[in-house]
């Protein structure tokens, strides 16, 4: 059969269930043939074929029948569009001779070959329509209120009849739908057909007497569905459809659905073992925290293949004392799929573009073949193992397609998603060939977050580049971050937004720290003793301290060069400052990284070699992974923390330095942080930097090594209030009340 189909108020209306029942009944039949007909401009239609949940058409009639395209290939069906377009005189030309009727004025919206007004009760139609024929136009009202002029004789009902002669389909297998007088000419051409429930009364009495027309009771995709058990030809399709299962019962149940699983891999006789995460740093040990009272939980990660032998348990507690309802849900991947995954993929085409390095930004179909196709192993886990109306929390830019997947198999269920890394502007983001898909898929979320207000307003701004935005709340940002005059800052946030039908809760949630795993690595004697060492070592000398991971994104390049520069011109600082390069160097096998650190390991060199003396150097470059125990110590015998990526989605060093800082007795530190790192927005008594410019870089140095003791212990106070307050368990639960207040289910 073939589905020829108005959108709004008819595809698109309805209740969920019935537009969920329809669309998995027409995914299910590829036999179907599915148009739309449509009064929107094509430009409006396209957004909805990136909606996972909207099958594709295989034709689109837009602009009320002036526009025919393929779905698939949106290339014009020529034969039947030329025709259309050799008829039409142009917008300026009706738009002049229409100038002087009255209450008449022009649709702003997007639109080919026809021109949309709005009409009142002032207007006389008659006038309109014998200007309009003498330009040999048609005149379309609806609603009472749209008015259109059409090339002459194109309507939704001839511009259908076209298409179905020219794909040579029988007129018997074909259904039209509609809901206002806008589609009265699809009903007109005798095709069977169906007026929605809550038509429009002009079109009820225009078709009440047809036959070959059924008026439904339900709105929307409920009375296609309605239509199809009427009309003998059609049942069949009606009666196989298995009604989709939507649970109702409540429940808490809580799902992580993130790449890092909540384990240490230990050796235990010569074999690799699973354990508990030992280090109580960073989120996991706080996203571990929500099952601490007995929530029931799932984490859903994957393994490489083999990694634990042949037979690995795939759904393991996690530690059943602590979390007794919580166990995980293992995807084994084989070694290499990860590595393209995460080290290849994400890393060549997502994390340079969401970082603005769009000229380091690959683009590979294949490669994003198979993302999809891990993305879609996550969903299908997701959507097996959930149970009624539980919440997923999905991590990372590498899951953006999960909500895709998951949002067609389980409309129960409550999807957040948080953004771990920047968000970035719509001119750059738009640079990622799958965009559509992506947007398409994270407008299935009920909840989507971010660290800071600036990433948000560039979600809604890519958002708004995609398909008609309504934004439903604003609030301000100045309750938690900075507003003016910082790169990142932004005085108004979006709260709510609404896509089409869906209605979007939007989060600024940056990642805290953990500050009571912080004191009780300070209390350590251990801890004591380390920096007591460090202090003698570094006899009397400033300390400056730069912790960042090997990665362009981080700047450490730009941060020697200054640093470098700044001995040059600063003679009398020679043998009294120390600079304390920690760089983690990338997982192995990422290419991409071998470069920089070549450079950097060159410029060290270049530096140290010119300036140290046997009692002096300038820079102590290590690049290995240091735990965390040692890093707070750095973190407390640290003068100054000069911290510079060129862009970072938050940047932890810097909260931990000022929460290490923070709680000592007499903090002396003063904390630089670059304009283009997220916290930057959250430490408004931090000196700030544009690493861009290394004039900037060397003064903000200056300008930390020369704050007073009163003046810096001033800041590091104020500073740390916000740390304290804003930390990673806070962070953890704003989030989950985000999710759960989301205004769908
Ligand atoms: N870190 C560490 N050892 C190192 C270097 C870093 O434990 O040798 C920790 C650091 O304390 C911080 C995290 O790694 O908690 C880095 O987080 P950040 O947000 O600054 O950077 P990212 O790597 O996430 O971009």
């Amino acid at each position: 059969m073939l589905l020829a189909t108005d959108l709004d108020g008819t595809f698109l209306g309805g209740t969920t269930e019935k537009r969920q029942t329809l669309y998995q009944l027409i995914r299910n039949h590829p036999d179907i043939d599915l148009v739309f007909v449509t009064g929107r401009g094509i430009e409006t239609v396209l957004p909805l074929l990136h909606d996972p949940l909207v099958p594709t058409p295989d034709y689109i009639i837009a602009d009320v029948g002036a526009t025919v395209v393929d779905g698939s290939t949106l290339m014009p069906v020529a034969s039947i569009q030329s025709g259309i377009e050799r008829q039409w005189p142009g917008q300026f030309v009706i738009r002049k001779q229409l100038a002087a009727v009255r209450g008449l004025s022009l649709q702003e919206v997007p639109q080919q070959r026809r021109c949309s007004f709005y009409y009142d009760e002032k207007t006389d139609i008659a006038e309109v329509e014998q200007l309009a024929s003498a330009l040999r136009c048609d005149v379309l009202t609806s609603a009472g209120k749209y008015l259109d002029i059409l090339p002459k004789a194109v309507n939704k009902g001839t511009t259908l009849s076209k298409l179905i002669t020219h794909l040579g389909i029988p007129e018997d297998e074909v259904l039209v739908a509609g809901d206002t007088y806008n589609d009265y000419a699809l009903f007109e051409t005798g095709y069977r057909g169906v007026a929605v429930g809550d038509s429009e009364p002009r079109l009820l009495d225009a078709v009440q007497q047809w036959p070959h027309v059924y008026a439904a009771t339900e709105p929307g995709a409920g009375g296609i569905l309605e239509a199809m058990a009427h009309f003998e030809t059609f049942r069949h399709y009606h009666s196989d459809h298995t009604e989709p299962t939507i649970h109702s019962a409540d429940s808490k149940q809580l799902l992580m659905v993130y790449h890092r699983l909540p384990f240490d891999i230990e050796m235990e006789d010569g074999h690799p073992k699973r354990i508990p995460p030992r280090s109580p740093n960073g989120i996991i040990p706080s996203l571990l925290g929500f099952f601490s009272n007995g929530r029931p939980g799932i984490w859903i990660g994957e393994e490489a293949l083999g990694l634990l032998g042949d037979h690995p348990v795939l759904n393991p507690p996690i530690d059943s004392e602590r979390y007794p309802n919580l166990r995980a849900s293992i995807i084994p991947l084989p070694k290499k799929d990860i590595d393209l995954f995460y080290r290849v993929f994400s890393k060549e085409a997502f994390w340079p573009t969401i970082f603005s390095f769009i000229n380091k930004a690959k683009f590979d179909h294949t490669h994003w073949a198979h993302y999809l196709r891990i993305n879609e192993l996550f969903a299908n886990r997701v959507a097996d193992e959930a149970e009624p109306n539980a919440l997923v929390w999905i991590h990372e830019y590498n899951l953006w397609m999960v909500p895709a997947f998951l949002r067609q198999r389980r409309p129960d269920l409550k999807i957040g998603f948080f953004h771990h890394t920047a968000f970035p502007p719509a001119d750059i983001f738009n640079i990622i060939p799958w965009r559509r898909d992506i947007i398409g898929s994270l407008l299935q979320c009920d909840f989507i977050s971010f660290h800071i207000p600036r990433y948000v307003e560039n979600f809604v701004d890519v958002v708004k580049s995609h398909a008609p935005v309504n934004i439903l709340r604003r609030v301000n940002a100045a309750k938690q971050f900075l507003t003016y005059s910082c790169a990142l800052g932004i005085d108004k946030m979006t709260k709510l937004i609404e896509v089409g039908d869906r209605t979007i809760r939007l989060g600024a949630q940056p990642v805290g720290v953990n500050m009571q795993n912080i004191q009780r690595i300070l209390d350590q004697s251990d801890t004591q003793s380390r920096i007591e060492l460090l202090r003698k070592r570094t006899n009397g000398k400033h300390i400056i301290l730069s912790v960042e991971r090997l990665d362009y994104v981080k700047g450490p390049l730009e941060k020697i060069e200054a640093f470098g520069e700044f001995l040059d011109e600063h003679p009398e600082y020679h043998g009294q400052i120390e600079l304390i390069n920690i760089c983690t160097p990338p997982s192995q096998g990422m290419k991409v990284y071998d470069r920089i650190q070549h450079e950097l390991e060159q410029a060290v060199g270049r530096i140290n070699g010119r300036y140290s003396t046997l009692e002096w150097t300038p820079i102590r470059f290590f690049f290995r992974s240091v735990p965390f125990e040692e890093v707070v110590s750095y973190y407390a015998v640290s003068d100054v923390a000069w911290i510079t990526p060129l862009r970072d989605g938050l940047n932890l060093v810097a909260k931990e330095y000022i929460a290490v800082q923070g709680l000592q007795e007499k903090p002396f530190g003063a904390l630089v942080i670059s304009e283009f790192a997220g916290a930057s927005v959250e430490l408004p008594y931090a000196i700030r930097t544009n690493p861009y410019d290394s004039k900037d870089l060397k003064d903000s140095l200056l300008s930390a090594l020369s704050l007073d003791a009163t003046e810096r212990s001033l800041r590091i106070k104020r500073m740390f209030e916000i740390v304290k307050h804003y930390d990673v368990r806070r962070w953890g639960q704003d989030f989950l009340e985000g999710l759960e207040k989301a205004t769908q289910k």
